[in-house]
């Protein structure tokens, strides 16, 4: 890995400054030092001087090579120097003599003259020299500090292949993104295979995935397995505090690539510049600028000549329609969430870096934890591998794993929170009001583990649900399914205190925005249908599209939405009532171990 030097453009040479400086050393030396000496010195006429002389108001005299110095009172009768030029005048000296004034001759002065032009010229000049070495250093020192570039600049990283570089072996999971990436790897090996049927490579290839899914990962994978040098810049880098740096910067990045070709240019989380140029109150100049070199550097090459673009981004679609048409980013690699045979892929490959013991349940631990990206397990393994730190362990077992898929996705356990009986009994019922709808509800998941310590995050309780398989599609009874078990907990609360807590509040958050989904998103009702009611969000980020319905529709979307709600937690009310013994003996047992298996729910369940 090395850093690559940018061609200085932006900076004035140093000859520069040093130009100056001798610059100003002439001047003072000519004609301000001369002027400072020279200000008190009054100018007068030999015949002036004589005048003084005799009329006994001059003290000192000095005579130089080629001037006359003396001091003498003014007319006004203050102390003053004078000067006057020499005359040939033999009588001077006997005038003077007359007078009794003080007078002498200077020895006229040999100068050394190297000594001389070293200290009127060169102290000056290294002086200056030091000054200009001290601001060039501290301006490239506060440079560093705020990511400019002056010269010697930083704009890309270069990796040249290397033993440190990945393969695709240790991205798991991305089976398809890897399979497009393949082709483009291809190409770089062998160009003429593809020249011969005259087929062209994509420029531009845009990895999109929510975060965490390895989409800088599979470019470095890519670099490794292709074998060429790679650059990579992240799109925040070209946007800088100097209007014009993004600009330059991108236009070194390409004359390196094109040198190094075939290559690999990444441009991670390109959103930063690449954002729809109409969008938004607050334009930005800088970053206009260097999406337009962009644009412009995209189209002046080929893909003939070897260099081809990756750019990864979550926001897919924020990003400019001038850079996804054909001839730039006009391929795209979707990196989705693994799926579940992808997650136990991903924990897999990560564990070869951890001392795990020889019976990992894989299968388990990545059906627990749907929805989680390869950065969470990475994470999960991680966490997992801290807390065999802490109990003294020389390897991993099953049970840090479990502990710390809750620590990950649940908050860290607490360590001295107190709750006292009657909450702990109110957490107990709640949670087990979750699992017995959950539970007898066909098609709900089976419960794994059920606990009531709390934990960081706030959640009192949490009970952990374990899909069967990954669903890709939610049915509508899936949907509703799951409303009735978030209601669950709270319905517990109210079938058995007739009091209801504030313990629901995150599960009424997840019912509602799923029931609201239903209508608006899924047309999941008669009345609605498929009528779309909201576009544009993004689907990685999580974001909510807005409402392209009217005011009159917006009640009726609500009422939907709650009706939904309200038959889900009637449902659930009914079930738990229907099973009130199993509850009060489920919520005992619970109360009494604190956390609860899936297996010892389901036989207490199932027991008569
Ligand atoms: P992104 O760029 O998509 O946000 P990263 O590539 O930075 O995500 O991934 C972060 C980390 O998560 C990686 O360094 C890696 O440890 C882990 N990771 C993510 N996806 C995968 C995967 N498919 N296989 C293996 N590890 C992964
Ligand atoms: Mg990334
Ligand atoms: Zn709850």
């Amino acid at each position: 890995m090395k850093n690559i030097e940018s061609p200085e453009k932006n900076k004035k040479p140093l000859y520069y400054y040093y130009f100056i400086s001798i610059l100003i050393i002439f001047f003072l030396n000519w004609v301000i030092f001369p002027m400072i000496l020279q200000i008190n010195v009054h100018e007068v006429p030999y015949s002036e001087f004589l005048q003084k002389v005799d009329s006994g108001r001059v003290e000192n005299v000095e005579i130089q090579q080629n001037q006359i110095l003396f001091t003498g009172k003014s007319d006004n009768g203050t102390d003053a120097i004078y000067k006057t030029g020499i005359i040939d005048d033999p009588e001077l000296v006997k005038r003077l003599e007359e007078k009794k004034i003080n007078f002498g001759a200077v020895i006229p002065k040999r100068p050394n003259f190297f000594l001389q032009l070293l200290l009127s010229y060169g102290l000056p000049i290294l002086f200056f020299m030091g000054i200009g070495r001290l601001i060039s250093r501290n301006m490239k020192q506060s440079a560093g500090k705020f990511g400019l570039s002056l010269g010697s600049g930083d704009s890309a990283k270069l990796y040249i292949p290397s033993e440190e570089s990945i393969s695709f072996d240790e991205v798991a999971g991305q089976e398809e993104a890897k399979e497009s990436l393949i082709e483009v790897i291809d190409f770089l090996k062998n160009p003429e295979k593809y020249k011969d049927v005259g087929a062209k490579c994509p420029k531009g290839i845009l990895l999109v995935g929510p975060p965490g899914t390895g989409k800088t990962l599979i470019a470095r994978a890519v670099a490794g397995e292709a074998n060429v040098p790679f650059f990579s810049i992240s799109g925040s880098e070209f946007v800088e505090m100097f209007v014009g740096r993004g600009a330059a910067k991108v236009r070194d990045l390409f004359d390196q690539a094109n040198k190094k070709a075939p290559c690999i240019v990444f441009i991670d989380e390109i959103d930063t510049i690449g954002k729809r140029r109409d969008s938004g109150i607050s334009t930005n100049d800088e970053r206009e600028q260097t999406l337009n070199q962009l644009l412009t550097e995209m189209d002046g090459f080929s893909s003939g000549n070897g260099v081809i673009i990756l750019a990864a981004t979550n926001r897919p679609e924020v990003l400019d329609p001038a850079l996804l048409r054909p001839g730039r980013f006009d391929r795209q690699v979707r990196m989705e969430l693994p799926d579940l045979q992808g997650r136990v892929d991903i924990l897999k490959v990560h564990a070869k870096n951890y001392k795990m013991e020889a019976n990992i349940d894989y299968n388990l631990i990545a059906r627990a934890t749907a929805g989680a990206s390869g950065a969470d397990l990475a994470n999960i393994l991680n966490e997992a591998a801290l807390r065999a730190v802490r109990l003294n362990k020389s390897e991993i077992s099953q049970c840090d794993l479990e502990e710390s898929i809750e620590v990950v996705i649940a908050g860290a356990q607490k360590k001295n929170a107190i709750m006292n009986e009657d909450e702990k009994k109110i957490v107990a019922y709640h949670e087990i009001g979750h699992a017995l709808v959950a539970a007898k509800q066909t098609n709900s998941a089976p419960v794994h583990k059920i606990t009531i310590v709390p934990r960081t995050s706030g959640a009192l309780g949490y009970t952990m649900q374990v899909d069967v398989e990954d669903k890709v599609l939610i049915t509508k009874a899936d949907a509703l399914n799951r409303i009735t078990t978030l209601c669950g907990g709270r319905a517990a609360e109210e079938v058995v205190f007739n009091e209801i807590t504030t313990g629901a509040a995150n599960d009424i958050e997840q019912a509602t925005k799923l029931a609201r989904n239903m209508v608006v998103k899924y047309g999941m009702t008669e009345e609605f249908g498929m009528m779309a009611l909201e576009s544009g969000g993004n689907r990685y980020l999580g974001e909510r599209g807005y409402a392209t319905y009217s005011a009159d529709t917006g009640r009726r979307v609500d009422e939907a939405v709650l009706s939904i709600i309200k038959e889900c937690q009637q449902n659930a009310r009914d079930l738990l009532k229907a099973n009130e013994p199993k509850l009060h003996q489920l919520a005992d047992y619970l109360i009494e171990k604190e956390t609860i298996t899936g297996e010892e729910f389901m036989t207490i369940l199932n027991a008569d």
